[in-house]
């Protein structure tokens, strides 16, 4: 097939040195013939070739509210702008799961087995909790739609043999036996074929040898990546750091005004402090609140009159 363009023309050249060289090293029966293929697919096809933007890291990712760890993974595609991982050395580190975009389980010659275990450590990956990344303009967190991490998995060979049965028939199979979803969302094999879920339908496109599948899988990436990082917004750093010991509160720093606020369901009483974000206002009427009566539930406002705010702050 004719290249679009001299950068698909390009990054094809490129993957057809990578993946020979890879294909080159995974014949050898030396110790660690799996570590020195994942080096040189990360060094030479996803470093490289990604948007410059994506992290290209080996490692566990961990999760903030229990602390757990994934499985060692092969490939972490992450987006450090969210929250940075610990690195211990270039490549090497433990990743917070709310910056981890894709994972990518590497294989050397892909069989039925493989993509159990696979599929099985992407399930145990979708339970991992995200920490929310948006807060409102009071400082509360807010609520909010999260992409997870997207699990594929990127072979050199494959013991599928003949037209039988493709990547994506072979994995519908070993889910559905399960009972399960589809946690892998895409699986690639060098010179063979690649598959996405769309979110309803396998789509599979099969190979004429010129890496095109590659060119289709890192395609898919480049175009996915953003939309998941995005959706993850600005997650405090902080709380994987910050110890959790008991603190005291005083002495006070600064007089702040509090109105008196009412129940209208029980008519309980309380002193508000009224939040405002950091606006300038004034308000003629009843302040609302959000927070419920602690008592009973019901709506809290308070008494009708002329409230002033600079900067958020009542005068
Ligand atoms: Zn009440």
């Amino acid at each position: 097939m004719a290249d679009l363009n001299q950068y698909q023309a390009f990054l094809r050249s490129k993957i057809k040195s990578v993946i020979t060289e890879a294909k080159t090293a995974s014949t050898l029966t030396h110790q660690g013939v799996k570590g020195t293929v994942l080096e040189i697919l990360i060094s030479k096809l996803f470093r490289p070739l990604l948007p410059s933007d994506v992290g290209v890291g080996t490692g566990q990712i961990i999760e903030q509210e229990s602390g757990k760890l994934s499985t060692q993974m092969d490939i972490i595609l992450y987006d450090k702008s969210i929250v940075p991982p610990i690195l211990f050395d270039e490549s090497t580190g433990i990743f917070p799961i709310e910056s981890v975009l894709y994972t990518i389980e590497v294989k050397t010659t892909l069989n039925a087995t493989e993509l159990s275990i696979a599929h099985e450590s992407a399930k145990k990956l979708a339970e991992f909790k995200y920490l929310y990344g948006l807060k409102d303009e009071n400082g509360k967190l807010l609520e909010h739609y999260i992409e997870r991490v997207r699990s594929v998995v990127f072979a050199l060979n494959t013991d599928l043999s003949g037209k039988s049965l493709t990547e994506a028939e072979r994995y519908e199979k070993i889910y559905a036996k399960k009972n399960d979803y589809p946690h892998i969302r895409a699986i690639c094999v060098a010179e063979k074929e690649y598959c996405y879920d769309d979110s309803e339908f396998w789509v599979t496109f099969t190979n004429n040898d010129m890496y095109d599948e590659i060119l289709s899988f890192i395609g898919g990436v480049t175009n996915t990546y953003k939309t998941v990082s995005k959706s993850r917004h600005s997650p405090d750093l902080g709380n994987y750091i910050v110890p959790t010991v008991s603190a005291k509160k005083g002495p006070k720093t600064r007089e702040i005004k509090q109105v008196e606020a009412l129940c209208n369901n029980c008519d309980k009483t309380y002193q508000l402090r009224p939040l405002m974000g950091k606006q300038n206002t004034t308000i003629n009427g009843a302040l609302n609140f959000n927070d419920p009566c602690q008592n009973c539930g019901g709506k809290l406002s308070s008494l009708e009159g002329c409230y002033q705010f600079i900067n958020g702050e009542l005068v």
